[in-house]
């Protein structure tokens, strides 16, 4: 047999293709409220309070996930010790998650307005050929709802893929791979990923994608745009630093302000796509 002195190694070097936005944060609910203050609610009915900084760590995972993530967090674990003399288990989590459905579905079209800026951002997507998925930590029953409030208000991406949709939500990539199948798009190096959380971006990550970071809309400062305007200028600017901090130490390519301040990424993502550069 005859011995190869070299290997070859193949580079997509063509443009971007599609972009792959979550909900939440990212497109709608500027802040992420809607999740946020269902997680503080099923909590309460079990007698244990939690914060909102709480309710918001685990945010962009699978919603019962994200439940069970609470119920790891060591301050939630001790005061729900101090109140029900054991530990929180599966059996509470479930039953969490069976309050959780039902309370979520019928606040979700309260927090289904469009980020501002977002249909001018898909335009431009629009306008550079690219399609469009998207990926969620809520179930197929909830973007049941929010497919058509998005609808209404002008915003169609071409496939929605959910937690429930696939064998397991962020930071795992099926949710990434179902998208570029169902848009019919590949390298996967072709795909960006947007997102407001950490896990967003790890997943994005975990898929070969490049992927952008949204640090002001939603979960990482979770303050809706009113709330965000009367902070003070100095706090705002400190926590947004934190928050840019964050996302880059998780990986992201780029991280950026909002939906709004993405097309013009694109643009260098395709020269750095074209200069034989992977994500
Ligand atoms: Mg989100």
């Amino acid at each position: 047999m005859a011995k190869f002195e070299y290997t070859y190694q193949r580079t997509y070097r063509g443009p971007l293709k599609a972009v792959i936005l979550d909900w939440a944060g990212t497109t709608m609910d500027y802040g992420c409220y809607a999740p946020a203050v269902v997680f503080v609610e099923v909590y309460r009915r079990k007698g244990v309070p939690i914060s909102i900084e709480e309710a918001r760590g685990p945010m962009g995972a699978h919603k019962k996930v994200h439940i069970r993530k609470i119920s790891q967090i060591e301050s939630v674990a001790q005061r729900w010790q101090d109140i029900h003399a054991r530990q929180p288990n599966e059996d509470d989590v479930e039953a969490m998650f069976q309050d959780f459905v039902p309370l979520q579905l019928d606040c979700l079209a309260d927090y289904a307005d469009l980020i501002p800026g977002t249909l001018e951002a898909v335009g431009e997507f629009h306008r550079r050929g690219l399609k469009i998925g998207s990926t969620t930590g809520y179930l197929r029953e909830m973007m049941g709802i929010l497919v058509g409030e998005a609808s209404r208000r002008g915003y169609r991406p071409d496939a929605t893929v959910c937690a429930s949709d696939v064998p397991a939500g962020r930071p795992e990539p099926w949710m990434c791979l179902q998208n570029a199948m169902e848009l019919g798009v590949y390298p996967m190096e072709a795909i960006v990923k947007v997102g407001d959380t950490l896990p967003d971006i790890e997943e994005g990550l975990n898929a070969d994608m490049w992927t952008i970071g949204l640090a002001k809309t939603g979960n990482e400062i979770g303050l809706n745009a009113q709330e965000i305007e009367a902070l003070p200028p100095d706090v705002m600017e400190a926590k947004l630093a934190q928050a840019y901090g964050r996302m880059y130490q998780t990986g992201a390519h780029y991280v950026v302000d909002g939906i709004w301040d993405v097309p013009p990424i694109l643009d260098e993502i395709n020269e750095r796509l074209k200069a034989g550069e992977r994500p």
